[in-house]
């Protein structure tokens, strides 16, 4: 074993070395938030090239953003690696597709489907049904969910019964637009994104040359985030192996966010069943985080009900002391958005690189407030981590724009100048970014583009215009967006995988975060939880955990902070988890205007669905219910001064 090798393996642990240097055969590494998942099956890879193991050529990593995909190779590059193929599911069928469509489709590669919830629309016209914007985005996420979990339009409704779907009309309806969309989609020759998959799978199954190619070219694959895979990327991770057992997948089951479109993290619990000679490790030391944040996530993730004990993993932190987690409460939205505003700039002045801070949320609709109030203050940010950027339709002009100037010759040695000047053609002026809002994020692609021109003239001076233009379309394929530097405002979702020294998790409310919609399902409720888990272990340093009473200033009705942070908030209580919450028999008699505000709380509790409207700020757990049914409060001071009842809103 060369040098380079053992050099590559001193950068990990004991556990971490044994799964990175078995690169023969199976492997599984199923282990928590930090734990150096990432870490080792880049350190794997490059163990396996310098070893002599690995082709890079041949290895094909698989991601679950093309951010993630990006971050593999560079890591990667530093370890001196580079040739290896490291992209999302999506982007590694599109590639294999476009190749063989002529063989497999008899032409080229069809157009994909641009406007998904148009052809639901009229599919769901055909079906007789009168849907408006909420229903046909339902709709289509079934019909999503069903692709992915390889469901055809005849199973649909039986499968959606055992797996407690909640279709937004009765499943043989679902089904028949789900069957009029498959068929509207394939007379016009286009392809969806499951259809990507699916077709490259066929491909691969159907026809034995495509798949002696594929498989020649790819021989060991690699899987991160692998407790989010659906049974429809993994039926084309099967179709690559074809029935070989080249394959390293790491995952964490408490990380799984994706259940509810069709994710199972049975393929990481199973993986060992399915694969008895497989190395199979676990790590536990957490390298990213504080204990303070270490502490946080395990509290969070013990609080979830029992289940198997592979979700009983425990973190060790391995750092250095930090400082606490912070609770913050607002009385409004916009005021929780200063706040962090102020928060980034105050880091940022004191030295934190801003692309080292994070704010996080859980729908996207909340991020305009923050990216106001970033604009507000000065501080530049970065919206979901750059994700699609070369769909933006600025980009693509530029990009248009960029390669006829590229077409018409241009001198070496002035790349930065000229994509400046053709920028500046469009109307972009460089040193004025406009306030906020949409202007501002279109001013962000186009100093993204000049920022990404800058690199690549440091790495290498004789870049000219051409090159730039082919290391666009490059990157536009294998949809890796630059990194443009600024505070990342990014979903949960997006964040995964992904780490900051400080971490912000804003608009921590009930019927947020969880989601209105997971509260009739406790299942549902626990998928919102561990997402929260995978929000708080981005955090390297500093975490707050944020949320206020209500959208807008001087709203009447308060809503209640997330229920997850019952417990977590420094003297309060765990609420009992979802699929054990069992409302104890607790009978209370109070009277005067204590009874009454009791009597309002106790009508919110029993429906938690309504829970924007409750009229006070409560944490309202069973055993706070036992101490009111204990002390009987007869006054509102009382009762908002026992244990386990916010006092700040009650009126
Ligand atoms: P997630 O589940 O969030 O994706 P992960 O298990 O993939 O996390 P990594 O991102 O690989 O974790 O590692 C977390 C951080 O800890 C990274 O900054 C990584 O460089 C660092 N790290 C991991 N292992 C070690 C180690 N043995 N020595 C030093 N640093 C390490
Ligand atoms: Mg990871």
């Amino acid at each position: 074993v060369s040098a380079g090798a053992e050099a590559v393996l001193a950068g990990l642990d004991d556990e971490q070395r044994e799964a990175a240097s078995a690169v023969d055969g199976p492997v599984c590494i199923l282990a928590g938030a930090g734990t150096g998942k990432t870490r080792t099956i880049t350190h794997r890879i490059a163990y396996g090239v310098h070893a002599g193991a690995f082709v890079p050529e041949q290895v094909l990593a698989v991601t679950f953003t093309a951010r993630a995909a990006g971050e593999l190779r560079s890591r990667l590059a530093a370890l001196g690696v580079g040739g290896v193929q490291a992209r999302t599911f999506h982007a590694a069928a599109m590639r294999q597709l476009r190749y063989f469509a002529p063989r497999v489709l008899g032409g080229p590669m069809p157009p994909l489907v641009e406007n998904k919830l148009r052809v639901v629309a009229s599919a769901a016209t055909r079906a007789r049904l009168s849907t408006d914007r909420t229903s046909l985005r339902d709709l289509a996420s079934e019909i999503e969910w069903a692709k992915t979990t390889l469901a055809t339009p005849d199973d649909y409704p039986a499968r959606a019964a055992a797996a407690g779907r909640e279709p937004p009309f009765d499943a043989a309806t679902v089904a028949r637009v789900y069957s009029s969309y498959e068929s509207a989609k394939q007379r016009d020759g286009m392809l969806d994104f499951e259809d990507l998959l699916l077709v490259t799978a066929y491909a691969l199954e159907e026809h034995p040359d495509v798949a002696r190619q594929v498989r020649g070219q790819y021989r060991h694959f690699v899987v991160d985030e692998y407790q989010d895979v659906n049974p429809l990327q993994q039926r084309l991770l099967d179709a690559w192996l074809g029935g070989r057992a080249d394959v390293c997948v790491v995952g964490d089951p408490n990380q799984t966010i994706y259940s509810f479109t069709g994710a199972d993290p049975d393929y990481l619990l199973g993986f060992a069943d399915r694969y008895p000679d497989a190395a199979v490790v676990k790590l536990e030391r957490d390298y990213r985080s504080t204990p303070q944040v270490v502490g946080l996530a395990n509290k969070l993730i013990g609080q979830a009900p029992e289940r198997r004990s592979i979700f009983r993993l425990k973190l060790l932190g391995q750092r250095a002391d930090g400082p606490e987690p912070r609770f913050l409460e607002h009385p409004d939205e916009p005021t929780e958005a200063a706040a962090v505003a102020q928060a980034c700039r105050a880091m940022i002045e004191a030295g934190t690189p801003a692309s080292e801070i994070a704010v996080l949320f859980r729908i996207n609709a909340q991020s305009q407030v923050y990216e106001s109030a970033l604009a507000d203050v000065g501080v530049p940010y970065v919206l979901k981590g750059g994700e699609r950027f070369f769909e933006r339709p600025e980009v693509r002009e530029a990009v248009v724009l960029l390669r006829g100037a590229a077409a018409g010759g241009s001198e070496p040695g002035a790349l930065v100048t000229t994509v400046r000047d053709v920028l500046a053609s469009t109307g972009w002026v460089e040193h004025r970014p406009p306030a906020g809002g949409a202007a501002r994020d279109r001013w962000q692609s186009l100093a993204a583009l000049v920022d990404l021109a800058v690199d690549l003239v440091a790495e290498d001076p004789t870049t000219d215009l051409p090159r730039f233009v082919a290391h666009l379309a490059e990157r536009a394929d294998a949809q890796h967006a630059p990194t443009v530097q600024g505070v990342t405002l990014a979903s949960m979702h997006a964040a995964k995988g992904l780490e900051w020294d400080a971490v912000f998790v804003v608009g921590l409310v009930d019927g947020v975060l969880p989601i209105a919609q997971s509260l009739s399902r406790p299942d549902a409720v626990e998928e919102e939880r561990r997402l929260l888990y995978v929000a708080v272990t981005r955090a390297r340093e500093q975490l707050t955990l944020s949320w206020s009473l209500t959208r807008h200033p001087g709203a009447k009705r308060a809503r209640p902070r997330s229920r997850f942070l019952d417990g977590l908030v420094p003297g309060s209580t765990p609420t009992a988890p979802g699929p054990q919450r069992k409302a104890k028999k607790v009978k209370v008699v109070l009277d005067g205007e204590a009874g009454e505000l009791f009597e309002r709380l106790r009508a919110w509790r029993s429906s938690t669905a309504q829970a924007a409207s409750v009229p006070a700020y409560v944490v309202f757990t069973d055993a706070t219910l036992q101490a009111i049914a204990e002390a009987r409060p007869t006054s509102i001071r009382e009762l908002s001064g026992l244990p386990g009842v916010g006092a700040r809103k009650l009126e």
